[in-house]
């Protein structure tokens, strides 16, 4: 089996990418304005402007280095790369895009580990409460991830400054948040 046969995964061309994000991966030309204002390029494997080249060769080996990257699960959907594109391109629904493919494919990077634990935890907490319920985060997250000690010393503060509730507060559209998750949930099954 050749290389490009290995590689192979469902980010085959560019076309697939602009029906699913939006975006046109050509129409970006390596100003690099995304990864000079980027707060964690440094910290990636391929910042945002290498991203979009990777993409743009449509090569596979390319590709699949992209969902095995470190660099889509370190991005913080902040969009100063898109304030910053004089081409308005939306790398933040671009990483989203590769991070949900990265996990379809079963290729997501090990040292991604807590992060994607921590996407897991944060959604569930929407999911049950409709909004975020930082104790059942937290404690979501270290059942996850088995982090039992961290932040254990902070926790205690947190607690008389009043910035942990323990109980979860429940907001009145609890049914049209787990409808937008069912929905959701649906349309990624059939996908697959
Ligand atoms: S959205 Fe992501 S890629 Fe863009 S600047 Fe923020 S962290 Fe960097
Ligand atoms: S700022 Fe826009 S055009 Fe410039 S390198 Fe980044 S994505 Fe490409």
């Amino acid at each position: 089996m050749s290389d490009r046969q290995e590689t192979d995964h469902p980010l085959s061309s560019n076309d697939e990418i602009r029906m699913k994000t939006g975006v046109i991966v050509n129409k970006c030309y390596q100003c690099g304005k995304c990864s000079a204002g980027c707060p964690v390029a440094s910290e990636m494997d391929y910042p945002p402007s290498l991203v979009l080249r990777m993409l743009q060769t449509g090569d596979p080996i390319q590709l699949d280095k992209l969902l095995r990257s470190m660099s889509i699960w370190l991005c913080v959907s902040c969009e100063m790369c898109v304030t910053r594109c004089p081409m308005e391109i939306d790398i933040p629904s671009l990483m989203d895009h590769l991070r949900q493919e990265s996990i379809k494919a079963k290729k997501t990077n090990p040292k991604a580990k807590k992060i994607i634990a921590f996407h897991k935890s944060f959604l569930d907490s929407i999911n049950f409460t409709g909004r975020l319920y930082e104790v059942g985060l937290i404690a979501d997250y270290k059942l996850r991830t088995g982090a039992m000690a961290q932040d254990v010393k902070v926790a205690p503060k947190m607690f008389i400054k009043g910035k942990l509730n323990p109980v979860p507060e429940l907001i009145g559209g609890r049914k049209k948040v787990a409808a937008i998750f069912n929905k959701t949930i649906k349309g990624k099954e059939e996908e697959l």
